[in-house]
C-alpha cells in the first residue's frame, strides 16, 4: 500500500517535469516533490473523512441494524471505489469514536447501528432480525447501588421473535 502511494507520487512528480521544456534546477524540483506530497495528503485526508461521512450518514438515516456487506452495498452508489476493507477499518473507528454501536448475532456476526441512544437488542435466532427495544428500567440504579458506576448500557437478548414463534409452534 505505501510502496503504491509512492509510486503514484513519483508519477505525478514525473508528469509535472515532463511539462517543463528544459531541464530544471534542483530547488524547484524540490517544490514540485513537496507540493504533489502535499496535494496527495489531503486528497487522501479529503477521500477518507467523505468515506466515513457516507458510512455514518447511510446507518443514520435508517432505524436498523445492517451488516459490513450491506453497508458496502450501499455505500458503493456514491463511492463506486470505496473497498470491503475500507468499510471495515471506518466502521472500527466509528465504534472506537462511539458515534455508531455493533450487535453480535448469535453466530458471531456483527451489524451496525448508527441509534446510538441507549437502548436494548433483541436478536432472532430464526429470521436473524435485529429488533431495538427500551432498556428495562431499574437495572443501571441497581447496580449502582451497588456502588459500581454505569458509563453506557449495553443488553443483547437471543432467541425467537413473535413471527418465528409462533411459526415453531
Ligand atoms: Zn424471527
Ligand atoms: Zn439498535
Amino acid at each position: 500500500m505505501k510502496i503504491l502511494r509512492q509510486n503514484t507520487i513519483f508519477q505525478k512528480v514525473k508528469k509535472i517535469q515532463k511539462k517543463f521544456q528544459k531541464p530544471i534546477d534542483k530547488s524547484k524540483n524540490f517544490v514540485i516533490i513537496i507540493t504533489v506530497i502535499i496535494t496527495n495528503k489531503v486528497g487522501e485526508e479529503m477521500r477518507e473523512t467523505k468515506q466515513k461521512t457516507a458510512i455514518l450518514e447511510f446507518l443514520r438515516s435508517k432505524r436498523q441494524h445492517h451488516s459490513a456487506i450491506q453497508i458496502y452495498d450501499a455505500v458503493r452508489e456514491k463511492i463506486p471505489n470505496i473497498s470491503l476493507g475500507t468499510v471495515y477499518r471506518n466502521l472500527g473507528a466509528l465504534i472506537e469514536s462511539g458515534e455508531i454501536i455493533s450487535v453480535e448475532t448469535s453466530d458471531k456476526c456483527f451489524f451496525y447501528d448508527g441509534f446510538i441512544a441507549d437502548h436494548a437488542h433483541f436478536v432472532c435466532q430464526g429470521c436473524k432480525g435485529i429488533f431495538d427495544f427500551d432498556m428495562p428500567k431499574g437495572m443501571t440504579e441497581e447496580m449502582e447501588k451497588s456502588g459500581f458506576s454505569v458509563n453506557s448500557e449495553r443488553l443483547v437478548c437471543y432467541g425467537l421473535c413473535s413471527d418465528c414463534a409462533k411459526k415453531a409452534h
